[in-house]
């Protein structure tokens, strides 16, 4: 058989377009299962479908040295990555994460599911991540204050107000976000409290940010447990990361009367059968860093955690948690994803068959990010809105978006996933048709 003559300029044959390797599914981790994740909805966009190798393609990537002097006068280097997945729908969003397991492949999962997000839920950004990798919890605060200083001036040049707005993600703060205001203003000569959301409020914050993706939890879950007839009140939750997600979460389901029974973290993992004193709980944290070592409660084993007897588990951590090892031993009738990417494509099989009810990510976090567009919104404008009118405003937008996901995934009889992704990326590659090639 003879070869198709390949092309001298690309190297390829006609109708050849392997991706470039670092985008190839297989071992990619997080951006393998994204990968994963835009093939089911491929057959789900009709004509839109032809631009779908663009979700496929982080449309920037840039990969930063950060060195800072270290307390004892040695000189320290951290990688460093921001990611703009997909800017169609507006300046790329999303978080920065300090953990010591960041990768490039994580980096670039967590930008493209910001993509989804936004869309998801109707703001207007594309999708953009960044992350240091780095134990923070190993710094002093001056070393953690230089290296956000000197990565925010090294990603300074993709980053601004309508170019791409970062914000906190796993450890990172307003504090931080208070560097990095303060670092982007230097360096272009005036105080631009838009370049990124997060920020405490006496800098141009919003009220209610800090609470918002776990409020964003607590009113997708309290939607879809009407919709299955689960009775909140007196229902069993399991939380696994007790910080700014599950950590309010956890408490605004307390306060609906549930029963958190089991909190995991770095720190291990507790149970109670009648319940955690949760505000005893956050004061533990608080103090202590996390919840190892709080006195009303058992210790169990780390991995007997998946065995707890609950209605609700809330992974509100990391990623690739709920996995083909662990998505059987699962008693919960329903799983709200706080953390980015906590169930692989496998596990979202396995729990279909089992009719566990899979609340996405890419619909049930993105509480964070809508009230960071009302933080945007307010700083252009300046003019700053009271907690009230910001929490019914998130309530109604997540209720909405939730609601439209819902109707689709009846309709076209889909996994909750899938239909957000089926709503989420017709806007993305609605908007990137009407756009058009550049040149
Ligand atoms: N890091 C959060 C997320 O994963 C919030 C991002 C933002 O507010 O831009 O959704």
């Amino acid at each position: 058989m003879s070869q198709a003559p390949s092309n001298p300029i690309t190297n390829l044959s006609a109708g050849e377009h392997p991706l470039p390797s670092y985008l190839q599914s297989d071992n990619l981790g997080p951006w393998g299962n994204y990968l994963q994740q835009v093939d089911r909805v491929i057959p789900h966009l009709g004509s839109l479908a032809r631009w779908a190798e663009t979700l496929k393609r982080p449309k920037r990537v840039l990969i930063v040295d950060v060195p800072i002097h270290m307390d004892d006068g040695t000189v320290a280097h951290f990688e460093g990555y921001r990611v703009q997945h997909n800017v169609s729908r507006g300046p790329g969003k999303g978080g920065v994460r300090f953990h010591q397991d960041v990768t490039l492949s994580e980096v670039m999962a967590l930008s493209a599911w910001m993509s989804v997000k936004n869309a998801a839920v109707n703001v207007p950004y594309g999708g953009a991540k960044g992350g240091i990798r780095v134990d923070p919890k190993k710094l002093s605060r001056g070393e953690l204050e230089r290296m956000t200083r000197r990565y925010t001036s090294e990603i300074g040049i993709i980053i601004g107000p309508n170019k791409d707005i970062p914000a906190p993600d796993v450890n990172t703060n307003e504090q931080i976000m208070a560097w990095m205001m303060d670092t982007y203003s230097m360096n272009t000569g005036s105080t631009a409290t838009g370049v990124v959301t997060g920020k405490p409020v006496d800098l141009g914050g919003s009220l209610g940010r800090r609470e918002a993706t776990g409020r964003g939890v607590y009113t997708v879950g309290a939607e879809a447990a009407r919709h299955i007839g689960l009775e909140i009140s007196g229902s069993r939750l399991a939380v696994q990361g007790f910080g700014n997600v599950g950590g309010v979460a956890g408490k605004l389901f307390a306060d609906a009367g549930a029963l958190v029974v089991a909190v995991q973290d770095h720190g291990g993992t507790i149970y109670r059968e009648a319940g955690l004193d949760v505000p005893a709980l956050l004061r533990h944290v608080a103090e202590h860093g996390s919840v190892g070592g709080f006195p009303q409660a058992e210790v169990l084993a780390n991995d007997s955690f998946w065995d707890v007897d609950c209605d609700i588990l809330i992974p509100a951590a990391l990623e690739q948690q709920i996995t083909a090892a662990n998505a059987h031993r699962i008693k919960a009738r329903m799983i709200i994803e706080g953390a980015n990417g906590p169930t692989t494509p496998a596990a979202d099989d396995i729990l279909r068959d089992r009719n566990v009810l899979v609340l996405p990510d890419v619909i049930a976090n993105a509480g964070g990010v809508t009230v960071s567009y009302f933080e945007w919104v307010q700083d252009f404008s300046s003019f700053f809105w009271d907690e009230e009118e910001i929490n019914a405003r998130l309530v109604k937008i997540m209720k909405d978006a939730f609601a439209g996901v819902w109707n689709v995934a009846q309709e076209q009889k889909v996994s909750l996933r899938t239909a957000t992704f089926i709503v989420a990326c017709k806007r993305i590659l609605h908007t990137r048709e009407l756009r058009g090639l550049y040149p």
